[in-house]
């Protein structure tokens, strides 16, 4: 899994939190203290216990050794029970596996995974209507029974939602690619948004984001010479990437090239890409250079959608 922003911001963000209850129960700590001259007391004798277990473990004396241990026993008790009685607690780590370190065996927590995630969502928010596409939320009675080219579209919608159930679910054993053909309104969006919710919730970083602003990002990034390229980074390295209606952005030798450079260097690094047009095969190959059709061709599992604008039927359902 690739290191990008999100990942870091999510680190920052816990160790930030961590520090701030430390230091919250450090000032309490500090409070209970004066408020309870006992308590210094017995860490002065706890203390000096400590000296005398050292000096009867040198001298191998078991019984002084027993009676030592019996009393530091009591002292601790006696300040817990203290600290219990001022309602001071150690601030236990929102997350029992990482302790709220962030890594585990050099490895990023789930929870880091789970917080960058969330920021992820945040930022690419407004273009990700996660919560409402969801498999569950996608329904076939949309679809017509009649005839079309000798399949009726439900049958072929099912079969592509089956397609679809699958990706998520083999989701993290091979690189799949799926190439969305059809036109508006037939659910592209919807499905692949299911994906990215499933493959979100096993814990893979998704990316979704129409194609418009998915290149007028990377561009404004690329143009600022700032050094860093970190969108583009999260782009070619995030476990799954959506680009939704692929042809819709603005056509130039620098989105040329971007395209190009992300498919083809997700394929060569494994990587799962889900791309949705409006555009026909035709249409790819009047507006994409014959490089990047090569490879959608020889790399992409394509989808043809079908049947009317499910939206409109949607719409004047309600
Ligand atoms: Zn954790």
């Amino acid at each position: 899994m690739s290191v990008n922003k999100y990942y870091i911001a999510a680190l920052d963000n816990l160790k930030a939190k961590r520090k701030a209850s430390l230091a919250l129960f450090e000032a309490q700590k500090e409070r209970v203290y004066e408020e309870n001259p006992r308590l210094s007391e017995i860490d002065l004798e706890i203390s000096r216990n400590g000296a005398g277990l050292a000096l009867a473990a040198l001298s191998g004396n078991k019984a002084k050794m027993e009676e030592i241990r019996s009393v530091a026993d009591k002292l601790s008790a006696e300040k817990q029970e203290i600290f219990k009685k001022a309602n001071l607690f150690e601030p236990v780590p929102e997350c029992p596996v990482c302790k709220d370190e962030g890594k585990v065996g050099g490895k990023f927590c789930e929870c880091v995974k789970f917080r960058a995630r969330a920021l992820m969502s945040e930022e690419l928010g407004s273009e990700m209507p996660l919560k409402d596409s969801t498999f569950e939320s996608f329904s076939l009675d949309f679809y017509s029974d009649k005839t079309e080219n000798g399949v009726t579209p439900k049958k072929r919608m099912t079969q592509i939602f089956k397609s679809c159930v699958e990706f998520a679910n083999d989701f993290g054993k091979e690189p799949k690619n799926l190439l969305f053909l059809g036109e508006a309104g037939l659910g592209k969006t919807h499905l692949s948004l299911a994906i990215v919710n499933e493959v979100m919730s096993k814990g893979y970083e998704a990316v979704y984001s129409p194609a418009g602003t998915l290149f007028d990002r990377i561009e404004k990034e690329h143009f600022a010479y700032s050094g860093s390229e970190d969108f583009l980074d999260t782009v070619l390295n995030c476990d799954l990437l959506v680009i939704d209606d692929l042809g819709t952005e603005f056509s130039t030798q620098f989105t040329q090239s971007t395209v190009y450079n992300i498919i083809n260097t997700r394929i060569l690094k494994g990587k799962s890409t889900i791309l949705s047009t409006n555009l026909t095969i035709e249409e790819i190959k009047n507006v994409y250079n014959p490089r990047i059709c090569s490879r959608l061709v020889g790399h992409y599992d394509v989808k043809q959608f079908a049947g009317d604008d499910i939206r409109l039927k949607k719409a004047l359902l309600k």
